[in-house]
């Protein structure tokens, strides 16, 4: 139970909030449900993010309350003297981006609210479980332990958008009885309906982000008798298409849905490296795969980001896998078959 984060809460005035690079559903739900709820009790609250929200995530109640952090001693001042510096959602502080220094030199309590495993030492205080669908769930916690009655319809909106987002639409190894009861209870205390919701999530991607989605298909390719497979999004493709990073959300989930594939991953060319997102089914866990290249994550979903050139990156993470999955066969290859080598040229030719 949430006792001791009702406690600080009780006790303290003024709260900082953030979040991850990147901000999904879940983040940014978590985030403002947290904040409005301090808000509604009276307490002084600012949020501020490295990053601004994705393209489907722009409508979200309040979402103008999140500030896009730019350096100024005014956002530092607040950072620096909120009684409180909350994270939510993440449990490294290299993924707050540019406000993690900010972050770290702050003078109040940290604390985490958060369903990662393994978070980073650093923390005065916890409000972490790893087998928690969603940071929402756990900031469902508490507010109803503090008083259901505060769930309005922009909290229930910004809860459900993080439980539907991080249980892909309420179908992963994650999702509980537990978790529909939570949803009930949100539609009911929000009086909400979840269809608007997903439209508004899920269907309203452009003509460009479905060019990209299409060359990421073509770009799919297995490895040890099907069971793992990647795909590939270069700079190339995103200038050909113009379609925005956030576009890609999701993409990887396509990989996995091949019938054989039990783990997925999605290179992303960045400027200074290769950004990976690792998902995996239900029985095979991909977090410590991540984790070997520096990343992290849970045990279906997982990232990483390292330095060096996309084909160099690539056979070195599927190289890997067989010591991080348990593969049926573990078919053993050094280097990328000839196939798929010609393919990545192909795919990765004529970049500036
Ligand atoms: P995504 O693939 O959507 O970027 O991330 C999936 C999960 O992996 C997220 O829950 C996120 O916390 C984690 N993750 C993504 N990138 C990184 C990273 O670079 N480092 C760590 N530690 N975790 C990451
Ligand atoms: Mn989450």
């Amino acid at each position: 139970m949430p006792d001791q984060i009702l406690d600080l809460i009780r006790r303290e005035q003024s709260f900082f909030i953030t979040t991850h690079i990147s901000p999904d559903g879940d983040a940014l739900g978590s985030q403002l449900a947290l904040g409005l709820f301090l808000e509604r009790l009276g307490k002084q609250v600012t949020m501020i993010n490295s990053d601004s929200p994705p393209y489907n995530l722009a409508w979200l109640p309040s979402i103008d309350r999140v500030q896009l952090f730019d350096g100024s001693l005014e956002q530092r001042h607040a950072i620096d003297e909120a009684d409180v510096s909350v994270m939510v959602d993440l449990n490294a502080f290299h993924r707050l981006g540019r406000i993690e220094a900010a972050y770290k030199n702050a003078n109040g309590v940290k604390a985490l609210i958060d369903h990662h495993t393994n978070p980073e030492e650093g923390f005065d205080f916890l409000f972490v479980r790893d087998r928690a669908s969603s940071t929402a769930e756990l900031i469902y916690d508490i507010i109803s332990a503090w008083d259901a009655s505060l769930i309005d319809t922009d909290i229930a909106t910004l809860l459900y958008c993080g439980l539907m987002t991080d249980t892909g639409s309420f179908r992963f190894n994650s999702v509980t009885p537990r978790v529909h009861r939570i949803v009930a209870d949100l539609l009911e205390r929000g009086d909400i309906t979840p269809a608007p919701i997903h439209t508004s999530i899920y269907d309203t991607r452009s003509r460009a982000g479905l060019r990209l989605l299409g060359l990421a298909l073509d770009s799919i390719t297995t490895r040890y008798d099907d069971q793992v497979a990647y795909m590939v999004l270069s700079q190339r493709m995103m200038r050909e298409t113009g379609a925005s990073k956030d576009e890609a959300e999701g993409f990887v989930n396509y990989a996995l849905s091949i019938e054989s594939v039990r783990a997925a991953v999605i290179f992303t060319e960045l400027e200074r490296g290769v950004k990976m997102s690792f998902r995996s089914k239900a029985d095979t866990y991909v977090h410590k795969w991540a984790r070997h290249f520096g990343g992290g994550g849970h045990r279906n979903a997982s990232g990483a980001f390292v330095q060096g050139g996309i084909t160099e990156v690539i056979d070195r993470v599927l190289n890997a896998a067989p010591r991080f999955l348990q593969l049926e066969t573990a078919e053993s290859s050094d280097e990328l078959s000839i196939e798929d080598q010609s393919y990545l040229e192909t795919l990765l030719a004529n970049r500036s």
